[in-house]
């Protein structure tokens, strides 16, 4: 019996959750799984349901699941509230409290999106990259943090960038792991020249490189790894960085691929339980018109059922089955183009069904 929590959260979150579920019933029966499913909120429908953003007992669910499903939190709804009872903050708390610090977040170009890209065809199509992101320290979580009244009477936003060493080690034997099951060439993303935090962090990752002799490993400023990031893509296999250097380089490797809606996530503690989740939001610009595409949520589905659940095959099934869907010429609104024929959310994840 593998135990995994659903969190549906805000906005888009329960629609595309929900087409994720149905798939995941329909690998449960063919793969004979024995998953059992529970249900906690969280974000700002924790916030509205159980007056935090996450609950004490989201957390007790998800520390006796073997993984969790989220869908996304947030939203203009609950701009007003105050900063510790924000969604995101619950999304933060969650992270925190389950010591979720490795995050892996592939970027891989569908050859049949090669055309949804920004980027030419030629740059992007057969683009396979995983960024490994820090996902519970540095800036993000640093003390001292704040906004303080200086002397002269003026206010200062302060925040910490910090990483120990041990952080640095954990985060980065994730990586190498990862290089060393895809191309084995590793790219550390750093600010070295600037930050002294990050010098550490070069420091860390160059001496564990002896244990993985087969990976070539590689060091780059943040600031050029974004360059390139845009100009040659295909050059990364794997990149390793700090929390928010990876924020932000993931989201623009994710546009490389053409859609936000199409990349799944995981974020792993030390004996693999994972929360899954897609790398996009909750879209409330889009929610409640059935027009999300729930491909990311499927897709880190499948994350869930190899890194967490031992279930490759069962992964490997879903992939294909998302492949094999867009093969049909079937797009949500993000992905459209040419040629191509508009589904909704609900009418993507009977596909996927249906493909499995
Ligand atoms: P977003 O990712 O929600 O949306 C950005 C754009 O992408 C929007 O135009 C949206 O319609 C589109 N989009 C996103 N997911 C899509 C999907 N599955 N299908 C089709 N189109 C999709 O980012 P945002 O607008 O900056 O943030 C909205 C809310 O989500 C905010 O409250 C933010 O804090 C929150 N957020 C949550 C998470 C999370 O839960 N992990 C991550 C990022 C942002």
């Amino acid at each position: 019996m593998k135990k995994v929590l659903i969190l549906p959260g805000d906005n888009i979150g329960p629609e595309i959750v929900t087409e994720a579920v149905k798939v995941l019933h329909r690998v449960d029966n063919k793969f004979n799984l024995g998953i059992e499913l529970d249900y906690a909120h969280l974000g700002g429908a924790g916030l509205d349901a159980q007056g935090s953003p996450c609950p004490q007992e989201t957390l007790d669910k998800a520390r006796q699941s073997d993984a969790i499903l989220l869908g996304a939190v947030g939203g203009p709804q609950w701009d007003h509230v105050e900063r510790h009872l924000r969604p995101e903050q619950g999304l933060l708390t969650i992270r925190s409290e389950l010591d979720l610090f490795g995050n892996l977040r592939p970027a891989i170009m569908y050859p049949q999106l090669a055309h949804a890209s920004s980027l030419k065809p030629e740059f992007v199509s057969g683009l396979d990259i995983l960024i490994v992101r820090e996902l519970v320290g540095g800036i993000y979580f640093g003390e001292p943090r704040g906004i303080r009244t200086l002397e002269d009477g003026q206010r200062e936003g302060y925040n910490t960038y910090k990483y120990s060493e041990s952080e640095i080690r954990r985060i980065g034997k994730v990586a190498f792991e990862a290089a060393m099951v895809r191309n084995k060439r590793l790219c550390s993303v750093d600010k070295s020249n600037v930050l002294e935090a990050t010098v550490l962090w070069r420091e860390i990752i160059s001496d564990m490189a002896s244990d993985y002799p087969e990976v070539e490993l590689s060091h780059m400023y943040v600031d050029n790894a974004a360059m390139q990031l845009v100009k040659q893509p295909k050059q990364f296999d794997v990149l390793v960085t700090g929390n928010m250097f990876g924020d932000i380089l993931s989201d623009t490797a994710a546009m490389l691929t053409g859609s936000i809606g199409m990349l799944p996530s995981a974020s792993l503690e030390k004996n693999g339980r994972g929360m899954y989740e897609p790398c996009h939001g909750s879209a409330p610009d889009i929610a409640g018109q059935g027009v999300a595409n729930p491909l990311a949520t499927i897709l880190s589905l499948a994350m869930m059922l190899r890194y967490s659940l031992s279930a490759p095959d069962a992964a490997n099934a879903i992939e294909q089955a998302v492949s094999a869907v867009l093969d049909q010429g079937l797009r949500t609104a993000d992905i459209l183009t040419q040629g191509t024929k508009q589904v909704g959310t609900v009418e993507m994840g009977d596909a996927v069904v249906a493909a499995l």
